[in-house]
């Protein structure tokens, strides 16, 4: 579907977080050219845990077991939330699509089910999530099982601490126990970092040498536990030479951002997106872009680059996340779309944005202003019309949606842009010529 002209290409992504990655992601599949702008730094947060849908209503707190099933009730008590546009097939075969492009790019999931998943955090509170990376899986067992288990943390590493999560976590599971050893060549070293460490595992000595410093604590643990520092591009291989090492599954837990997930998530989309012909354009922010008078061909301006500083395309996608994405942007009186100044749903007044209880469980009303779209994810006018016929828009700047506090952030990047990109694919198909 490349346009004859070299210059132009059918789709240009704004925003690199997991929204326009996924985006990217999904149009390369569809045969579309593409180019991505901005970058992923965004997705060095990420846990590496993919929620789908935990929690709904936000209100009365209720956890979900089927994301599906949540959806469901999404969809009859908040037709207006975008994951409640999208059919339970399309968002299956999203999240299929997506776990397989980072399953080959390296970075393995486990099987995804029907089911919600539980996952032991780094402050030993329990996390409802869909997608859980290979590495990871081991503790999902451990902790429905409640069998013995052995944490175990590196002196130094103060994003971690496996007396904490045994200390919140072990009140329901007696046999969680906990234990700090030298993390091997660092032993003079205050403060470790985990990317170091993740990269220090990639080396057979250092992996030996931590195997065999844990092997003697083993006891009756059934499972061992680890910060998520297994490992960096390489950590199937290290997560497996510890499961064999010490005979036991092993698994890990996220630690806090800036997270080992985080890179290796950002790497393996990376590569993911690179590897099916993505120009991806990291460096550069869009400043400005409009379509031309038959609303077939938009020209971007970028800032941040000393060359190509236009791109040209048959469609955009607008995937530039809330304020700290800086899609939005907010002054002492309202919220605005950051590049086109596109109409922003938003609470009447500053007053009523936030709530007086900073902690009141139903949220904030700003935390859900974004844009709202039509049925082909094209965001609205002023009058309520697409602003643009081949303008769409993806991820968390869509309005109705508090994803934080749904926990659906990877899903609602996802879904909307794998159903976004099935309506660009379709529009510049059918407009023969385009
Ligand atoms: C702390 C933290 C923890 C998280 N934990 C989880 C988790 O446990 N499970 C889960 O599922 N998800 C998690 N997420 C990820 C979450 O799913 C996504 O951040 C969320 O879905 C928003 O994604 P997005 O792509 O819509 O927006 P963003 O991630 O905000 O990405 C927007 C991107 O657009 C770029 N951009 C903006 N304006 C421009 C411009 N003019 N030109 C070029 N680029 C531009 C920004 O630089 C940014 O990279 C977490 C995120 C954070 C921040």
């Amino acid at each position: 579907m490349t346009d004859a002209r070299s210059d132009c290409v059918d789709v240009a992504v704004i925003g690199a977080g997991m929204a326009g990655m996924a985006a990217a992601l999904f149009a390369a599949q569809r045969g579309l050219s593409c180019v991505q702008i901005g970058n992923g730094g965004d997705i060095l947060f990420a846990s590496g845990l993919l929620d789908l849908l935990g929690v709904h209503p936000v209100a009365e707190g209720r956890m979900w077991r089927s994301p599906y099933e949540g959806i469901a009730a999404l969809a009859r008590e908040e037709p207006a939330h975008p994951l409640a546009r999208i059919d339970a097939v399309s968002i299956r075969t999203a999240f299929e699509s997506f776990i397989g492009a980072l399953g080959t790019a390296g970075l393995a999931y486990a099987p995804l089910g029907e089911q919600n998943r539980q996952v032991l955090t780094s402050i030993g509170t329990i996390k409802t999530t869909l997608g859980v990376p290979q590495s990871m899986l081991a503790g999902v067992e451990a902790l429905r099982a409640r069998a013995p288990c052995l944490l175990v943390d590196f002196r130094g590493l103060r994003e971690f601490s496996a007396r904490q999560i045994a200390a919140t976590a072990g009140e329901h599971w007696p046999g969680l126990r906990h234990r700090r050893i030298e993390f091997p060549g660092y032993e003079a070293t205050p403060e470790l970092y985990a990317a170091h460490l993740a990269r220090a595992l990639e080396n057979g000595e250092t992996r030996a040498r931590t195997i065999s410093l844990v092997k003697p604590l083993l006891g009756d643990a059934r499972t061992v536990g680890f910060p998520a520092v297994l490992g960096l591009a390489r950590s199937l291989e290290v997560h497996a030479a510890f499961e064999a090492g010490l005979g036991v599954p092993v698994f890990e837990i996220p630690t806090m951002p800036t997270s080992v997930p985080g890179l290796r998530m950002l790497g393996a989309l990376e590569s993911a997106v690179s590897a099916r012909g993505v120009r991806r354009r990291h460096q550069a922010r869009v400043r400005a872009f409009g379509f031309a008078g038959d609303g077939r061909t938009a020209t971007l301006a970028l800032d941040g680059v000393s060359h190509g500083k236009s791109v040209v395309a048959r469609a955009v996608v607008l995937a530039t996340g809330r304020f700290t994405g800086r899609g939005l942007t907010a002054d002492r009186a309202s919220v605005r779309e950051s590049i086109l100044g596109l109409p922003v749903d938003q609470p009447a007044s500053r007053a009523s944005w936030h709530r007086r209880d900073f902690l009141h469980p139903s949220g904030h009303a700003i935390n859900r202003a974004g844009l709202n779209v039509d049925e082909l994810w094209r965001p609205l006018d002023a009058h309520g019309k697409p602003a643009w016929s081949r303008l769409f828009a993806v991820g968390s700047i869509l309005a109705h949606q508090d994803w934080m506090r749904s926990k659906c952030g990877s899903g609602l990047a996802i879904a909307t842009a794998w159903a976004a990109i099935k309506q660009v694919a379709h529009q510049l198909q059918t407009v023969r010529g385009g």
